[in-house]
């Protein structure tokens, strides 16, 4: 483990090792994506859940001092809804979900759970509430039973059937001859994007934890495949505070509030009829999202007569 104290250009070379020796993924994506600096203050306390409210108060953050990131956002998921962050790549999306897992913190400004500054809390707690479900999920090398276990060792088999089930991956998994014990990963079956994802999905549900950050697929993952992850999604997000990184418009249609970020500012904030109807920048992004699938169902029609 000395290694994890190693500059962050070691990484790279020691990720392997790293991939291996950690017990807790919580820990392993904070040992790759934290600055080592943060850590918990001397009298810091363990977040107390209550109704798992999440707001931002004029966060300020940037990576280096001469370029920020994100100039004063403010917004708040309360208990149970669904808040939905979209804005062009680069816009400090993903920022604002590491900065609620507080792999940063905030030059200024707060981040607060249920009133508790999370700078204030204990890391561990912090993360135990927080199931985050990345864009691209790394499995461990062992069978997709244990990858799925992951997220609450104690369950039961039938338990994690289940999360299976509502991740829409059971049928995928029991087609496989070895079933639940298939060795996946890198000298295992090698899943597709989708079905890591699913995987992914099925852990978090395991887990139950009371917030939840969604990075969605991108366009990559065929419509299908999309649309049994959204489906999926719906389900672990629904009574959950939830913050959504939506890649595609379409997915975020139900959210309770949608955030239009751009060059690290709230440019647009509403639902999504509110957003249509005031004409801006969301409404231009619908237009073009949804000329883009026209055009594409017609590439794919015509791709299929010939
Ligand atoms: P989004 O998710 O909206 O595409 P990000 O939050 O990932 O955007 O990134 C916002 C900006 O911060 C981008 O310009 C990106 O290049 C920069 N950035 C992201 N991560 C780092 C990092 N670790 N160090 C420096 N700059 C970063
Ligand atoms: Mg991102």
């Amino acid at each position: 483990l000395i290694q994890l104290y190693m500059p962050l250009n070691f990484m790279g070379m020691v990720y392997r090792q790293i991939k291996q020796a950690v017990i807790d993924i919580d820990d392993m994506f904070a040992i790759l994506a934290r600055n080592p600096e943060i850590r918990d203050a001397p009298d810091a306390r363990p977040l107390v859940i209550d109704q798992a409210a999440v707001a931002f108060e004029d966060v300020h953050f940037a990576y280096r001092a001469d370029r920020p990131i994100l100039r004063g956002i403010s917004f708040s998921v309360p208990a149970g809804k669904t808040v939905a962050l979209v804005g062009p790549s680069g816009a400090g999306k993903s920022t604002i979900s590491r900065l609620l897992f507080r792999f940063y913190e905030p030059q200024s400004g707060r981040i607060r759970i249920d009133g508790q500054d999370i700078a204030q809390t204990q890391q561990k707690s912090l993360r135990s509430a927080i199931g985050m479900v990345p864009q691209d999920t790394v499995l461990f090398n062992d069978t997709i039973g244990y990858n799925i276990r992951y997220g609450r060792w104690d369950a039961t088999e039938a338990e994690i059937r289940e999360a299976a089930r509502l991740a829409q991956i059971d049928s995928f998994i029991e087609s496989l001859p070895e079933g639940y014990d298939t060795q996946v990963g890198e000298r295992g079956l090698k899943l597709s994007g989708g079905e890591k994802q699913r995987v992914a999905i099925a852990r978090t549900i395991l887990k139950s934890p009371p917030i939840l950050i969604l990075d969605e697929a991108t366009s990559a993952l065929d419509s299908f495949t999309e649309k049994e992850i959204q489906d999926a999604l719906d389900r672990v997000s629904r009574d959950r505070t939830t913050l959504v990184i939506a890649h595609r418009l379409s997915t975020v249609v139900g959210a309770d509030e949608i955030i239009v970020l751009d060059k690290g500012e709230i440019v647009e904030r509403g639902t999504h009829m509110d957003l249509l109807e005031s004409g801006g920048v969301y409404a231009a992004m619908w237009n073009r999202q949804r000329e883009i699938d026209e055009a594409t169902r017609t590439l794919l029609r015509a791709q299929e007569e010939e």
